[in-house]
Parts: C-alpha cells; sequence; structure tokens
C-alpha cells in the first residue's frame, strides 16, 4: 500500500475530538511513510488531516472541482493540488491514485464518496477496501445497517466485508494494510465504465 485516500467531512463535528482523530491520522499516515489522498479543502476534517500529514512529511495530493474551490480552499497550504472539472471526476482520480480507502466522520459527501467506493469494489472496476474510522462511537449506527442488509440478504458476505470498522487511526491503517480483496469475484465492470 503506497496511498490512502481519507473520505471526510468539510465540517469539523462539535466535538473537539473529531478533528483530534483527523491531526492523528494524519500523522500517523506519515509515520508509516504512506501518501494521503484526500478532497484538496482546507476546511473542515479534510483540513485537519491534510494539515497534519503534509507537516509530517506525508506525501498529500488534494483533489477538488474547480467550482469548489472558493468553498473549499480558504487556504491554499496542500503543494500538490489537482483540479478536476466534475465531483465525478473528483472520486475517479481520488480512486486511482490510492490503494485501499478510509472514511472519518463527515456527512452526505462522505457517505457518498465511501458508498460509491464500495459499489466501485462490488463490481470489481477495483477491488480496494475502505475502513471507517470510528470516532465517539460515530459509525456504530451504519455497521448495524450493513449487517442488518447482510442479514436479510441485500448484500453477499464477500461484499460486507469491504467495509470494515476500525476504533482508531492505528487500527484503521492495521486493517487496511492487512485486507485481502475476495478471491476471482467476477469483474461486472471497469474503469471505463464508470
Ligand atoms: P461532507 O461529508 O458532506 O461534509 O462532504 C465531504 C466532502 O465530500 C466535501 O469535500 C464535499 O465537496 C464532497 N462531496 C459532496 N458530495 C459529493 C459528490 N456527490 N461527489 C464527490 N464529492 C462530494
Amino acid at each position: 500500500m503506497k496511498r490512502v485516500c481519507v473520505f471526510c467531512g468539510a465540517s469539523t463535528g462539535h466535538d473537539p475530538a473529531y478533528a483530534q482523530a483527523a491531526a492523528a491520522l494524519g500523522r500517523a499516515i506519515a509515520a508509516r511513510g504512506l501518501g494521503l489522498v484526500y478532497g484538496g479543502g482546507s476546511v473542515g476534517l479534510m483540513g485537519v488531516v491534510a494539515q497534519a500529514a503534509q507537516e509530517s512529511g506525508a506525501e498529500v495530493i488534494g483533489v477538488i472541482p474547480r467550482l469548489l474551490i472558493a468553498r473549499e480552499v480558504h487556504e491554499r497550504r496542500i503543494r500538490d493540488l489537482r483540479v478536476v472539472e466534475t465531483m465525478h471526476e473528483r472520486k475517479a482520480l481520488m480512486a486511482s491514485l490510492s490503494d485501499g480507502f478510509l472514511a472519518l466522520p463527515g456527512g452526505f459527501g462522505t457517505l457518498d464518496e465511501a458508498f460509491e467506493t464500495l459499489t466501485w469494489s462490488q463490481l470489481g472496476i477495483h477491488r480496494k477496501g475502505l475502513v471507517f474510522v470510528d470516532v465517539l462511537g460515530y459509525w456504530q449506527g451504519l455497521d448495524r445497517l450493513l449487517d442488518r442488509m447482510l442479514a436479510e440478504g441485500f448484500l453477499k458476505p464477500d461484499t460486507r466485508r469491504l467495509a470494515m470498522l476500525a476504533d482508531g487511526p492505528e487500527a484503521a491503517l492495521d486493517l487496511l494494510a492487512a485486507f485481502v480483496p475476495p478471491a476471482d469475484a467476477p469483474v461486472w465492470a471497469t474503469a471505463a465504465d464508470i
């Protein structure tokens, strides 16, 4: 694993524990000699994780749609900021630059990014795992929902395994590094199809 993509909120959340976890994740990525790929913004948990990773010596690549620069890049601190034209291009480039995905707490955007990534793995467009980094139990409800999807027959066991949960940055990076994609899963689509 060379680069990790982090999806996270464009807000920091109310509790300082969220930003503390984002900073710890940025430092942990650097300490393991990994690069960070993220949404390119300077706001919210996005800005915190990127700043911490860059200050700790990690390669940091931000990917931002041109239309969101005014909203999400208030200070241009990240050296490698790649500007794309659409939200879709952003997700595709973030995915192609990364070897695995982490989701810190966030809102609609974070969920959209996480679940699009998981559906691409499910279709065989890539075979990369995703770990939800659980801060203050933030993702517990989602984890229960995924178990319910499995129990009710809406997810297959191999697909359920693509979405992991860890209780902090170090455990999340360990899980991602150990992730083995499902063997001989069918390829239903390729990157050219998305
Ligand atoms: P949020 O989790 O809602 O705070 O958003 C986190 C990040 O997701 C922000 O950088 C948003 O611009 C981004 N985002 C929101 N919707 C989308 C989308 N449909 N595709 C790609 N990124 C998105």
